[in-house]
C-alpha cells in the first residue's frame, strides 16, 4: 500500500511475523508505520464535504474531527446532506456531533 500520510508516498508493506505481530516495511517515519497497521486493522479516513448553510447560498466546509471507519463515509456524507448549519459559524463549531455513531463531530473548516 502507498503511505497518504505525506506528500512523500512511501510504498508500504504490512506482514505478520511468527509471533503474529504486524510488520510494515518500507515507512520512513513512525506515522507510516502506525498508518500501516492502521490500514490493516481498520482502515480510517477524514471525511471533507459542504454543507449548507441556514440563509446562505454558499455552503460551508466542514470534515470529520478524526478520520472515521471507512466503511462509515457514505452513511456520514449522507447524514451531511440534511444538515443546515446556522450561521455565524466559526472554524471548528460542530456542525454534526457524533456523524453516524462513530464518536467523531464533523467540524467547520472556515468563518462564514
Ligand atoms: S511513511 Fe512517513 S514519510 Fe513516508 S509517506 Fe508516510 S508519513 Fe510520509
Amino acid at each position: 500500500m502507498i503511505c497518504i500520510g505525506c506528500p512523500m508516498g512511501c510504498e508500504l508493506t504490512v506482514t505478520k511475523n511468527e509471533n503474529g505481530e504486524l510488520v510494515v516495511e518500507g515507512a520512513t517515519c513512525a506515522r507510516g508505520k502506525a498508518y500501516g497497521i492502521q490500514e490493516t486493522i481498520a482502515p480510517e479516513r477524514t471525511v471533507t464535504a459542504l454543507v449548507a448553510v441556514e440563509g446562505k447560498r454558499r455552503p460551508l466546509s466542514v470534515k470529520t474531527a478524526q478520520p472515521i471507519p471507512k466503511g462509515k463515509i457514505f452513511d456520514a456524507l449522507e447524514s451531511l446532506q440534511t444538515v443546515r448549519a446556522k450561521s455565524p459559524v466559526k472554524i471548528g463549531d460542530v456542525v454534526l456531533p457524533n456523524v453516524c455513531d462513530t464518536g467523531v463531530d464533523v467540524v467547520a473548516t472556515e468563518n462564514l
